[in-house]
Order: structure tokens, then C-alpha cells, then sequence
């Protein structure tokens, strides 16, 4: 019989394994800690289990991560790996540090069925959803790298914040998103706060209220154009959620979580298509209609081989998130990490391509 990974599985599930291989269930309470709080793949380190209860874990269970394939470390500290499942698919996971804190961007999905034309994970047809388990684990092989264990106090944590904005769309395969997003926030564990956690959508719209009821983190819209007839140029998808759909489910998840819960709009700028004043007008224009607290990330497109996009001049960029400020939004634009080892936003791919040979 094949070993059941322990990685994935919610409290309860863990509780109910405990209580089938008849022991008590603070058991699970221990074993919970060691695998999140402490970070332990080793059952035999696992002091306060009995001898015999240890045995009987190794024989049923494992505790394992991804394997990395290739790691790479940018001029700027961004780090990169390439992990590799038990069936051979393999995803990208990109830790990014700031001075005293960084964030890690996670995947959840091997490619991605949304096919935005400027995203090079877009580019690659979609394989398969992640379990809840291969989401966890990509958050604990950053841990391990950075010596993270046990859940370091909140001020002195450098992996302080999580981003689902790696490889996929998190709401196509929300099950095992949510599932993880729990284990990751769970204070007994590894314990990244529901506020330090954001979800990035291409905008589903009818799971998007659901990231408020059933989970409660933050949630970011990429929008990328201030209508529907350049927006459906882009992004596909928006021919099946239209932009007036987003908006009214955004509506619906700030009714949950409460006004003072800006949701991020990412706005990515790509020159003489999206990025004129006339843009940013009529992008105000959509806010106010549907009063959203909101604030944009406008984001400097990251270009990558094959793409017939570019990038907007700066100063075309100060200008529109100048626009924007002084109609009150926040628009800061956002700073390009990464982009040496192709780890920015929109350039992850795990398939071999030209720029990406491993
Ligand atoms: N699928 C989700 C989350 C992953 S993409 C989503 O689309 O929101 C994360 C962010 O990177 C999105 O805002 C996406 O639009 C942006 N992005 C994609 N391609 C990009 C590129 N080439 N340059 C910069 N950002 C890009
Ligand atoms: Fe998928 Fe997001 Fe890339 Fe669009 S931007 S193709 S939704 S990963």
C-alpha cells in the first residue's frame, strides 16, 4: 500500500489518520506542530512521540517536499526554483525580500487554462491542478532555504507575506487553494495571517466572493484595461466573466470583508494599448460607478521571448498613476523583481522554452 503524504492534510483529516491507526488525538496536535511550526520531515526526531508510535508513522506515512530541480538567485536577491512533483510536473516558486520582510509567490496549477497573451505561464497549455499539499510544501522549501523553522515571531520573520500570484489561476482550482491557504494561516503552524496572504484572480467571478466568506485574505483583480472591448483583446476570459461581473462579485467580497479592505486592481501597462490618459479617465470612471475601495498596482509589463507586447514608456507610467492619485486612488507603480533570472511577474513557465532551458 502506497504511504499517505501527511503534507495537504487539514487538522481534521490529520486528527482522523491518528484516531484510525489508534492513537489519541493530542497526538495530532504534536505531529501537527512538528511538520508546520518545526518544519521536521524526520519522524525519528520527533522527541515527545513514543518509539513505537514513531515506527508506525514511518511505515504509514510520509513527510516530504518537491524536489528542486534549479534554484537561481537574482542580482536583486529575488530567488527562484524550479520543483519538481512525485509525477514528473514540475512548477516555479519565487521567493521576493524586501529589507525586513519578503514575500513568497506560490503556484497552483502546472501551466494555466486562461491564456492571457501576455503571460508566459499563459503560453503553456494547463496540465493539471496542485494538490493542497504541493501549495503548502512550495511555502516550506522557501522555510527550509532560508532556516525558518520553527515559525519565527512576526517581527522578525523574513518570509512574512504570500502572494498567489506564481504559475495558474488559483480560483479554477479553489479547493485545494483554500485548503492550503488554511494550513498556511493556521496559528498553530506556520501562521501567515489572513492579512498577509493575497489572492490574485483573472477574475472569476462567480468564486470570487468566496475568497471573502470561506477564507478571509486579501484579494487582487487583474484588470488590465479599463473596458471590456480592450480587456477581451488580452484576456479571453473576460468574454465569459465581463468586466461588470468582476465588479459586482468585488462589490460582494468587500460587503464581507468590509469596506476598509481595499481590493488591489493590477493594472498592467503596455505601451499605445492600455496606458493613455483617456485610459486612466475611463478607469476612474468604472471605480466610481461601482464604488469599490480600491488601489492599483500598476505594473510595468515584463516581456519574454515570443511575446509581441511591450512595455510602456515611464513616463507614459507617472503619468497614469498620477491620474489616478489625484482622483484619490492609490497607484503606486510597481517595481519589477526578478526580471534577470525570469522570475518576475508573468514570466514563469516550467515547461523547456528558450528562456528557460532546465
Ligand atoms: N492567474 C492569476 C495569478 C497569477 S498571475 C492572475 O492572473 O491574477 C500574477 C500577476 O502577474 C497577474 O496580475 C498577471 O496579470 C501578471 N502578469 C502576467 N503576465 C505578466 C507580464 N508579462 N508582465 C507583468 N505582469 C504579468
Ligand atoms: Fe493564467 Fe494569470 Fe497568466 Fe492569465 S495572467 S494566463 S490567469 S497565470
Amino acid at each position: 500500500m502506497d504511504k499517505i503524504e501527511l503534507i495537504g492534510l487539514s487538522k481534521e483529516e490529520l486528527a482522523a489518520e491518528i484516531i484510525k491507526i489508534g492513537e489519541k488525538p493530542f497526538r495530532a496536535k504534536q505531529l501537527w506542530q512538528w511538520i508546520y511550526l518545526k518544519g521536521e520531515t524526520d519522524f525519528d526526531k520527533m522527541s515527545n512521540l513514543s518509539k513505537d508510535l514513531r515506527e508506525k508513522l514511518k511505515e504509514l506515512y510520509t513527510i516530504s517536499r518537491p524536489k528542486i530541480v534549479a534554484e537561481q538567485i537574482s542580482k536583486d536577491k529575488t530567488h527562484k526554483w524550479l520543483l519538481e512533483f512525485a509525477d514528473g510536473q514540475r512548477i516555479e516558486t519565487v521567493y521576493i525580500p524586501e529589507e525586513d520582510r519578503g514575500a513568497v509567490c506560490i503556484s497552483t496549477q502546472v501551466g494555466c487554462a486562461v491564456g492571457c497573451k501576455f503571460c508566459h505561464t499563459g503560453s503553456q497549455k494547463i496540465t493539471r491542478n496542485l494538490t493542497a499539499g504541493e501549495i503548502v510544501s512550495q511555502f516550506m522549501v522557501a522555510r527550509d532555504a532560508y532556516g525558518e523553522w520553527p515559525t519565527p515571531t512576526d517581527e522578525t520573520r523574513f518570509l512574512s507575506n504570500i502572494v498567489v500570484m506564481g504559475m495558474g489561476e488559483p480560483l479554477h482550482n479553489p479547493e485545494n487553494t483554500f485548503k492550503a491557504l488554511k494550513i498556511l494561516s493556521d496559528g498553530e503552524g506556520i501562521s501567515i495571517s489572513k492579512r498577509k496572504i493575497t489572492l490574485s484572480t483573472s477574475g472569476i467571478a462567480p468564486r470570487i466572493a468566496s475568497v471573502a466568506r470561506d477564507l478571509g485574505v486579501k484579494l487582487a483583480i487583474s484588470l488590465h484595461a479599463p473596458n471590456n472591448e480592450k480587456r477581451s483583446q488580452i484576456m479571453p476570459i473576460n468574454d465569459r466573466y465581463p468586466i461588470e461581473e468582476v465588479l459586482k462579485a468585488c462589490q460582494e467580497y468587500q460587503e464581507i470583508v468590509g469596506r476598509g479592505r481595499y481590493i488591489t486592481f493590477e493594472y498592467l501597462m503596455l505601451k499605445d494599448f492600455n496606458d493613455s490618459l483617456d485610459d486612466a479617465r475611463e478607469l476612474i470612471q468604472l471605480m466610481k460607478k461601482y464604488k469599490i475601495g480600491a488601489k492599483f498596482n500598476l505594473i510595468p509589463f515584463n516581456p519574454w521571448p515570443g511575446c509581441s507586447y511591450e512595455p510602456s514608456s515611464n513616463n507614459k507610467v507617472h503619468a497614469f498613476s498620477r491620474e489616478l492619485e489625484n482622483a484619490g486612488y492609490e497607484a503606486p507603480i510597481r517595481v519589477a523583481r526578478g526580471q534577470d533570472i525570469l522570475a518576475a511577474c508573468g514570466q514563469l513557465k516550467s515547461k523547456k522554452s528558450e528562456a528557460n532551458p532546465l
